[in-house]
């Protein structure tokens, strides 16, 4: 695959560029600089450097949203590690989230990490990843323990058990030639954790006695207030539905929703139920959790569509993917009537374990729509208590400002507005204003041990990809296709004599086209050859063109021709051919239809 990015965002706007030194720019500083998750949510990569080493803390992905026509994938650019591979020491995984992990497969195409350092689970994950890609010999993978330290060029990395939505997750003290910072990873403080790992705080805080020169933490649910609840409070509500479900229960979550999985096969052994877990993710995702204890089941549990079919409905689950909407997921294809194995009859429960990330809320309301169509029962929404976030509200990130009293502040893991709001936050935590940075991907934070300020920025932007063939989708092609969709598709060939002074042939095809309803398509086709014919005539302004400059610049009238005229904008496209004499124009001419419309004629 070609990973070279020529579709970044934004260029670097200073002399800070690549981690080079630049004039202003000492040696003994410490650069920060985040390449992914800063301003969105999703593909967390931030790249730590000080001297000639880098490390990285996570290497995630996102998804796209719904303009990306054809894209599954968005990774960040990796110019700046590409530009800067031999000073890459090692990556710092916190969790194995695809947002946090999913990128690793495609930076170690184009470089090679010596030692990824992570949790068993992300790296239980990350390991079918890389030998699915015949990329195991790009790098060697370190499982870490809690408060284990590890040496990554010349940081010392420290791993701290936190709390999120999946198991095994970690913030990072990260202590540096300059000072000591603090990465929390996707966080949230619960204080009964169901798998019983309390977030390890007393490290944090000894850390803290120490100095805390930054703090870099996750503002994904910056914009609520109060607590998250703990992911043990939505036993209470699977335990009260699975007590008074007559029929099968579905249940839907996020593939990687370690506590969520165990919770609901927890429900099912309690209530004498079978599970079929239907989607690949999490299938892996519970395999690789089981195989590591994380999770424990029987091995009946567990039963193929096939097998689960010829139980009553009163001992089955259907655990799914489908929580988005995704219109190829299980759940959508049942809710949908279009499963081949399975169909929701009145009567069914569906519980919907996972809250729309934005952008999803209509393929999950259509998804709700349509299962209660069918007669089941839907339990979703907030109030209904079958799903909490992983992340921390405004109190517990209160909370983290405080144990730390970081010297700088810089919010991760979030959109705009939410770093806004977490860095506002943090102000009233007593953090100096002048002292929080709000950053994007591929700003330059420089510090020492006493100053700090954005002094530039590398090459940051998306990388999109068509997964299903591993290839980089342009950004041109994604605004081509966008065009497409919303205009239409006007192509025109045109047949020319040798001095461009007739046309020979003209074929004109409208795709998508919405006319006004006065002007018939034969009509249009007439008034094209027209406006060709008039152009034409100009004979300084064609006769000298190139054939490709020839169909650009009939192109742009054509342009100009259907928003006045028209008072529509297709994607046009203009093929000339020429003939070279008359003969052969009258061939061609013979041939080729003159001012003919195909048959689909306009759709
Ligand atoms: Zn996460």
């Amino acid at each position: 695959m070609n990973m070279k990015s020529p579709n970044a965002k934004s260029q670097p706007k200073t002399a800070v560029s690549s981690g080079k030194k630049s004039g202003n720019s000492p040696e003994n500083t410490l650069k920060i600089i985040p390449l992914g998750g800063l301003g969105e949510i999703g593909k967390n990569t931030m790249a730590i450097c000080y001297g000639d080493d880098i490390m990285l803390v996570d290497a995630g992905l996102a998804f796209p949203t719904e303009e990306m026509l054809g894209v599954d994938l968005v990774l960040p650019d990796l110019s700046f590690l590409i530009e800067n591979q031999t000073k890459v020491r090692g990556l710092a995984i916190t969790h194995g989230h695809e947002d946090h992990i999913g990128g690793i497969p495609f930076i170690l195409k184009e470089i090679t990490i010596p030692t990824i350092y992570g949790p068993a689970l992300a790296l239980g994950l990350l390991e079918g990843k890389l030998r699915e890609w015949g990329l195991e010999e790009r790098t060697s993978l370190c499982k870490v323990r809690p408060r284990q330290q590890v040496k990554i060029g010349c940081f010392t990395v420290q791993f701290i058990r936190c709390t999120h939505s999946i198991a095994d997750s970690f913030s990072l003290i990260i202590r540096t030639p300059v000072g000591t910072l603090i990465h929390t990873g996707d966080f949230k403080f619960d204080f009964t954790p169901v798998d019983g790992e309390l977030f390890d705080i007393a490290s944090i805080s000894a850390a803290a006695e120490e100095g805390i020169l930054l703090l870099m933490s996750d503002s994904t649910n910056t914009e609520r207030e109060g607590y998250t609840p703990s992911e043990r409070t939505v036993w209470r509500k699977l335990n009260e539905v699975f007590a008074n479900a007559r029929q099968r229960i579905v249940v839907t979550t996020f593939a990687s929703n370690v506590h969520r999985i165990r919770q609901v096969l927890q429900a099912a052994m309690k209530y004498d139920r079978k599970v079929a877990i239907l989607g690949r993710s999490m299938m892996n995702l519970a395999n690789i959790a089981r195989e590591l204890g994380y999770m424990t089941f029987p091995d009946g549990l567990l039963l193929s569509v096939d097998q689960i079919n010829q139980l009553p409905p009163d001992r089955v689950v259907i655990l799914t993917t489908g929580s988005q909407g995704e219109p190829l997921s299980a759940l959508t294809r049942i809710a949908n009537d279009e499963h081949k194995q399975l169909k929701i009859f009145p009567g069914d429960t569906v519980i919907i374990s996972a809250t729309p990330i934005p952008g999803n809320e209509r393929s999950v309301a259509n998804t709700i729509n349509a299962l209660f169509l069918r007669g089941a029962d839907v339990i979703y929404g907030k109030e209904a208590g079958v799903h909490v976030s992983g992340h921390a509200c405004r109190e517990e990130q209160k909370l983290m400002i405080n144990i730390c009293r970081p010297k700088f502040f810089m919010p991760i893991h979030g959109e705009y507005r939410m770093l806004v709001s977490h860095t506002e936050l943090a102000a009233e935590c007593g953090v100096p204003p002048e002292n929080s940075f709000i950053m994007e991907n591929g700003d330059v934070l420089e510090l020492t041990a006493d100053s700090g300020g954005v002094t530039g920025r590398v090459k940051a932007g998306v990388i999109l990809i068509d997964s299903s063939r591993a290839w980089q989708v342009n950004e041109q092609i994604i605004q081509e296709r966008r065009h497409l969709a919303e205009d239409g598709l006007v192509t025109v060939a045109l047949t020319l004599a040798t001095q461009r002074s007739k046309i020979v042939a003209l074929d004109v095809s409208l795709k998508g086209l919405i006319l006004p309803s006065s002007l018939s398509s034969e009509e249009l086709v007439t008034r094209i050859k027209a406006e060709l014919s008039k152009i034409l005539l100009d004979r300084t302004a064609v006769s000298k063109l190139n054939k490709d400059d020839l169909q650009s610049f009939l192109q742009g009238c054509l342009n100009g021709f259907f928003s006045s005229r028209i008072r529509a904008l297709p994607f046009i496209q203009v093929i000339v051919h020429e003939v070279a004499g008359e003969e052969q124009a009258k061939k061609t001419k013979n041939a080729r239809p003159s001012a003919s419309i195909p048959k689909s004629g306009p759709s």
